[in-house]
């Protein structure tokens, strides 16, 4: 079995209570890693080894000098994509064609901060008044702590870190529990790209004896938070301990709107990655396909036979294209969620079951036609290869579909009239829209969510502020002071 540790303070260490656990590959149900716990002990020593670093040796290190260490970082990635996605694959029953690519391309996201670590500038204010002279500035915001879901590990977590490092910062990366095992690997890639001690810290453990520790610490400045929007809940409340910044990127319920004049055929081709891409684990996936009722029966039908001809298998098999959920639990959450969808009046077209000859926890990619939005399927996010099929009539109707929900992340409209695009795009009520295409987050872009999708956006410039602070100085140019108290 494969041995894990965790990444404090530039050395890699068991836990000091001993403590260990297992991961098991959702593929065959075995057990492949033991990992090192970290508790009260490892967080108190990765925030001190941040701060320490943030004060020390990092604060002094110039911005063209953060850029080689961000570029180091994305070299790694490329160079060792591989074994990442050899790693992620196992822990998460994620495709290996995807977990590779992803740590191949997720290099491009460390080049394009390393190249914003220079543009960064303040301002001189225009003041109304004589004799001042305000400028601005802008400084890191500290020690951050970033809490990673297990879904999309490497993208996840560079969305933090290459925004973070490129401003300044220093940071402890809390791998989720349930499959820790590819941020544990990915330590080694920091430790090669050869940052100073303590800036970059990354430990697993669970949410009670080392996360809610984490995020409460006197010494964190920042929470940047992925996961559940419950969950969420609870990082807000450890936050206000230390009155830290938060950002939260959670969940979804993506609608993805088709004209009756749409491109089919690209729809159906995108609509397949929307929906089934890593399982349907993806907070941006396609959940709510909303499609003009004049052509929904053509369309199900051409998705149907696309759908029926997806290859379910082992993850790291090239061949591939849909591979098993991450454990047991989530397994039978989505198979409960698929039951209680028939049961709100939902007609399953296809799937909803698990895969037959497969051990591991394969659920086969599913279809489910519903007639009113109190289904359950149209209001709850399933994290599962689950979509949900909802004709409209008029274009109003469409918007009001889409937008009925708690959710508000991302989201696809499919027509070749760009006034109609430009007109639903403008209405919907998320933070990142396809038109004519759906899925890829780019690192030029800004992403994140509206209402319960979170707050704060990470990537594109827009993605540095989470991690800058505004510092402003006054000047004053006269001679002496305006006199206030008399003559004393
Ligand atoms: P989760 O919320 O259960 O756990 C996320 C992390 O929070 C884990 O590391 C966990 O240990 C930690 N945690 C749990 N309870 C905590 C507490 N009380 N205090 C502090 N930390 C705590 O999420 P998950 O099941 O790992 O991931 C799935 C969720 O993530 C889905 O809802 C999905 O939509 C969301 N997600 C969102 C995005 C996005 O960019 N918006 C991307 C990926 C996943």
């Amino acid at each position: 079995m494969q041995k894990f540790k965790n990444y404090i303070n530039g050395d890699f260490v068991n836990s000091k209570t001993g403590k260990s656990f297992t991961s098991i590959d959702p593929s065959n149900e075995k057990e492949f890693a033991e990992i090192s716990l970290a508790e009260e002990f490892e967080v108190n020593t990765a925030v001190e080894a941040a701060y320490n670093a943030f004060h020390g040796e990092w604060s002094k290190i110039l911005p063209s000098k953060r850029a080689q260490y961000l570029r180091a970082i994305g070299d790694q990635l490329k160079h060792n994509a591989e074994l990442l996605g050899t790693i992620e694959t196992k822990d998460t029953g994620k495709l290996f064609k995807e977990t590779k690519f992803q740590a191949n391309y997720i290099a491009e996201y460390y080049y394009y901060y390393a190249g914003l670590v220079d543009k960064i500038e303040g301002a001189t204010l225009p003041i109304d008044k004589e004799d001042m002279q305000v400028f601005t500035t802008r400084v890191p915001v500290g020690v951050i702590a970033a809490i990673i879901p297990w879904n999309s590990q490497m993208f996840l977590t560079a969305v933090k870190l290459a925004p973070a490092l490129a401003m300044g910062n220093t940071i402890v990366i809390k791998a989720s529990e349930i499959a820790p095992t590819p941020l544990l690997e990915f330590a080694k890639i920091i430790d090669k790209a050869g940052l100073p001690k303590g800036v970059v810290n990354i430990l697993t453990g669970y949410a009670d004896t080392c996360s809610k520790l984490l995020t409460s610490h006197p010494k964190i400045n920042k929470i940047a938070f992925t996961g559940g929007v419950h969950t969420a809940k609870h990082i807000v409340k450890n936050s206000a301990e230390n009155l830290s910044r938060v950002s939260l990127e959670l969940g979804g319920k993506a609608p993805n709107i088709v004209f009756e004049d749409a491109n089919i055929d690209s729809c159906l081709e995108a609509n397949l990655r929307g929906g089934f891409f890593n399982q349907g684990e993806n907070c941006t996936a396609v959940t709510r396909l909303i499609v003009h009722e004049s052509i929904i029966d053509e369309f199900t039908e051409k998705y149907l036979k696309k759908i029926s001809k997806i290859k379910q298998g082992m993850p790291d098999d090239m061949k591939t294209e849909i591979g098993a959920l991450i454990s047991k639990n989530h397994f039978d959450k989505v198979q409960n969620y698929v039951e209680e969808g028939i049961k709100d009046g939902g007609e399953l077209l296809c799937g909803g079951k698990s895969c037959p000859n497969l051990d591991g926890y394969f659920f086969e990619p599913t279809v489910i036609r519903i007639r009113n939005t109190e289904n359950i399927l149209f209001r709850d996010e399933v994290f599962g290869p689950v979509v949900s099929l909802i004709p409209f009539k008029e274009q109003e109707e469409a918007i009001f579909l889409a937008n009925k929900t708690d959710y508000g992340l991302a989201g696809g409209i499919w027509t070749n009239n760009i006034n109609r695009a430009l007109k639903v795009a403008k209405n919907i009520d998320a933070g990142y829209l396809w038109v004519n295409t759906y899925g890829g987050i780019i690192p030029e872009t800004p992403y994140g969510g509206f209402k319960q999708s979170g707050t704060g956006k990470e990537l594109g410039e827009e993605g540095l502020e989470e991690y800058l602070r505004t510092k402003n100085i006054s000047i004053f140019m006269g001679d002496s002071i305006p006199k206030w108290y008399g003559d004393n």
